[in-house]
């Protein structure tokens, strides 16, 4: 790495003491870029990395609460508005106990490129609370998204700052939070996506992000001459994006044999397909966060406590359950076991060592930010919707989904091809999405 990527790394770890993944992302994304600023002078001259690491603007609140017994608690939330560059600020809401600036900077830095690989018109941003969900009845949940939004109302709007889900906040949240910003505004807007249907959600929101890693992994291995059809695939994690992505794997012809919970993961070598992948939907809205008393739904399976699925032989590996859940010795299982791809979920499961392992190793590694970016392009797709007042068919937006997903995977190699990488779609994701936040910042001035 040059001397010109390092010295914006130095001033993101002195800006940020106690944020590593935040860290680890400004770093993964500058090393890729660099080629770009070294053929971009004027980049440099404008400040622009420097004004990119830093949040245009970020707020922490108190969010207080009483539960079923009546005892007061108090969570803290956040909201980060990274950049507006392209558009209004648009990202999840995660809420999750280990919530705190650091994991939210991350999250919201990767948005910034992710939500400009879409070629739609979004900023990046992304909030949440340190509040766990998990055991808290739908009471105890309803309080405390009222809480949440009764401060966070004043700062987000259809063209300022549109939240969505992340862990820890689905539908049932997403509602709430919509319900009291509505009583709170007296508007009936397009601020919130990832709303139930009757809500004016997008139809097919739920299984857009792991449609959309789908359609990216088969265009990755269309790429290499191979197809979906047949490969065995161990996924992790098991909820939304698990689904949606097992779902849409099961239709095109692949056998996903694993999930996997914080507790350990379920092995079934006959294939999570049928009343086996409906039973999913259940485990995703049981609110419990580990899968180990649910083994016996997956007849002939066997559970393996505590471990992680990375040492289950399979031709692709999608990581869908949280951030660094990939380590170097997991990558190290993934290139024994002689699979060509790897394709990220969840955003940034895999450590930066793990992910260059992997690669010198000659795997094929689709990067989250693109991957997974068909959840935040359809809430883009449900923006759309709102202002329109109209209601679009699930075909409309299944269609709209794989046209955008190819167009990324598409843009990620031609960069990558341009700057002479070859076919690393890590690099050449991260090099597609700064390019047009770049050439949006230059035009707007120093701001
Ligand atoms: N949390 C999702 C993501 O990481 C969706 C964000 C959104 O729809 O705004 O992209």
């Amino acid at each position: 790495m040059g001397n010109l990527v390092q010295q914006y790394i130095d001033i993101a770890k002195e800006k940020n003491p106690g944020e590593p993944e935040f860290l680890q992302t400004v770093e993964e994304v500058l090393t890729s870029i660099e080629p770009v600023l070294e053929a971009h002078p004027e980049y440099i001259e404008a400040g622009l990395v420097e004004r990119l690491i830093e949040p245009e603007r970020g707020v922490q609140f108190r969010v207080p609460w009483v539960d079923d017994n009546g005892k007061v608690h108090v969570n803290r939330g956040y909201r980060f508005e990274f950049s507006s560059a392209l558009g209004p600020y648009k990202g999840g809401l995660r809420f999750a106990p280990n919530v705190y600036p650091g994991i939210l900077k991350f999250l919201g830095f990767e948005q910034i490129f992710k939500n400009s690989l879409t070629g739609l018109p979004i900023g990046g941003g992304k909030g949440g609370a340190d509040f766990d969900p998990n055991g808290k009845s739908d009471a105890e949940v309803m309080r405390f998204c009222q809480s949440f939004v009764t401060e966070l109302f004043r700062h987000i709007g259809p063209n300022t700052d549109v939240p969505a889900g992340d862990l820890g906040v689905g539908g049932r949240e997403i509602g709430y939070m919509f319900g009291q910003y509505k009583r709170l505004t007296n508007v009936y807007d397009g601020t919130w996506t990832g709303k139930g249907t009757e809500n004016g959600g997008l139809a097919g929101r739920t299984e857009a992000t792991g449609y959309g890693i789908v359609f990216f992994a088969r265009e990755m291995l269309k790429h290499c001459g191979e197809s979906l059809e047949g490969k065995t695939v161990v996924v992790s994690g098991f909820g939304n994006v698990s689904w949606g992505t097992i779902q849409k794997l099961n239709q095109l012809g692949a056998k996903v044999i694993t999930i996997s919970g914080p507790d350990g993961y379920i092995l079934d070598e006959d294939g999570i397909t049928g009343e086996k992948e409906d039973f999913l939907l259940e485990l995703r809205a049981s609110g419990k966060n580990i899968c180990a008393p649910y083994a016996d739904k997956f007849p002939g399976s066997k559970f393996v406590a505590g471990k992680k699925p990375w040492e289950v032989k399979a031709d692709l590996y999608i990581p869908c359950a949280t951030q660094n859940e990939v380590h170097m010795e997991d990558a190290k299982n993934i290139v024994a076991s002689g699979a060509k791809f790897y394709c990220e979920g969840s955003n940034m499961p895999t450590t930066n060592e793990a992910i260059a392992y992997m690669q010198e190793n000659g795997i094929i590694v689709g990067p989250a930010k693109a991957a997974n970016a068909g959840g935040v392009a359809c809430s883009c797709l449900e923006m759309a919707q709102n202002a329109e007042h109209l209601i679009w068919s699930k075909e409309d937006v299944y269609n709209q989904l794989e046209g955008i997903m190819v167009n990324i995977h598409k843009e990620s190699a031609e960069a990558s091809e341009r700057y002479n990488l070859g076919y690393d779609l890590v690099k050449g994701a991260n090099i597609a999405g700064f390019e047009r936040v770049a050439k949006a910042m230059m035009l707007q001035g120093i701001v």
